[in-house]
């Protein structure tokens, strides 16, 4: 029987040939193939503007310098997501404070923002996670409430639409100060690695694109072009995280496959909801009333009853080839939180983390392989 893997990027002739066309330029660092990247991602999302960087963590760190966070400022934020989301609390100085998530979303439950919040609080970083849109209709008020700036750590979410009162838009527009994207091949679209950021003011977008180049005042583009002998400065301690041409290229193709990609997904999830309804072991995720889901990933959750543990589930689904992942992870776990007192318990991240399982779900997966699927969460849990 042929395996099925729980991920897998859509890449094809049309992205070959634009890495092909960047490479046979004779220009391959971030230029203009990242410029037309960035310019038809911020049309695509109707974002005023789009910087380009070289991965998700990337752009949650330049996001959260250009919020110019002090050492002992506090950031609300979920353990329950991948390492990149509190790590880059940390590299800005700043302390991630975490608050728990909601069972049906695996998203920060806004109720838990209030008894956060102190006099050092000073930005909620609010993660869309695996595509599930967060709670923004009341993170928005609280934050404006109390002076907070708003961070989206969209990494999963490009595609994903929310409505907050006014009809359906895509996350990331974005609706708080800033938000974040990863083109990691696990995410829908994907540069290798590569990260964008959306915002809406001019100047902030100017100053996140200098710091991924070293803060220099003077693009490579800008000297090139130059008639007249320039010299550049060096504003602040800035970053290399370019993408380069060749990734940009790529980009292009990939975002143009965007609405089809989303659209398999989607009847994809419908098809698991449908054919795991009922089970007794089983719960499934829930798009909020808000909120629509691109379905980066799609998992279960194992109800508290269930006779097997999340492990033994993972390995009979791998010993008929179908590869899965636990629960999303929960960073006050790892050795690297250890030093770091929680101010919340957290039993649902935990439990998430514990009791959930990533199965398959990519825009080329069969009918056929997920019949397997469904078949065998079945057969192996009663
Ligand atoms: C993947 C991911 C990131 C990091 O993105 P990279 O491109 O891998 O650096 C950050 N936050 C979340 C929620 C993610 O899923």
């Amino acid at each position: 029987m042929g395996q099925i893997p729980v991920a897998r990027p859509t890449l094809g002739e049309e992205e070959a040939a634009a890495a092909r066309r960047a490479i046979l330029s004779g220009w391959v660092v971030q230029g203009p193939e990242v410029a037309a990247f960035e310019k038809e991602f911020a049309a695509h999302l109707g974002a005023s503007h789009a910087v380009a960087c070289s991965s998700g963590t990337a752009a949650l760190h330049l996001a959260l310098m250009a919020l110019d966070l002090a050492p002992g400022d506090e950031v609300i934020t979920v353990s329950h997501s991948f390492i990149a989301t509190a790590n880059a609390v940390r590299y800005v100085g700043a302390t991630p404070v975490f608050v728990d998530v909601e069972l049906n979303t695996g998203n920060l439950n806004a109720e838990l923002i209030g008894p956060a919040i102190t006099p050092r609080t000073k930005a909620i970083l609010a993660v869309h996670q695996l595509g599930m849109p967060c709670d923004l209709g009341r993170i928005l008020p609280l934050a404006r409430e109390h002076g907070l700036m708003v961070v989206e750590d969209a990494a999963c979410a490009l595609g994903s639409e929310i409505n907050l009162g006014a009809g359906w838009e895509p996350i990331g527009r974005p609706r708080g100060d800033l938000a974040t994207f990863s083109f990691h091949p696990r995410k829908v679209i994907t540069t290798g690695d590569g990260g964008m950021i959306t915002c809406r003011d001019p100047e902030l977008m100017a100053r996140l694109s200098r710091l991924r180049s070293h803060a220099m005042s003077l693009s490579a583009a800008e000297r090139h072009q130059a008639a007249k002998v320039v010299f550049e400065q060096y504003l602040e301690v800035g970053y290399n995280y370019r993408l380069s041409d060749i990734q940009g290229a790529v980009g292009r193709e990939q975002l143009k496959r965007l609405p089809a990609l989303i659209a398999a997904r989607r009847r994809l999830a419908a098809r698991y909801q449908e054919g795991l309804a009922g089970h007794p072991y089983i719960a499934l995720p829930q798009e909020p009333p808000y909120g629509r889901s691109n379905w980066q990933s799609f998992w279960i959750i194992l109800s508290a009853d269930c006779p097997q543990e999340q492990t033994a589930v993972m390995q009979a689904l791998l010993g008929r080839g179908i590869h899965t992942r636990r629960g999303v992870m929960c960073s006050h776990r790892e050795p690297a939180y250890q030093d770091l007192p929680l101010r919340q318990p957290l039993p649902l991240s935990e439990y998430l983390q514990d009791r959930s399982i990533i199965i398959p779900l990519y825009p080329e997966m069969t009918e056929a392989d997920q019949d397997r699927v469904i078949a065998a969460l079945w057969d192996t849990l009663k």
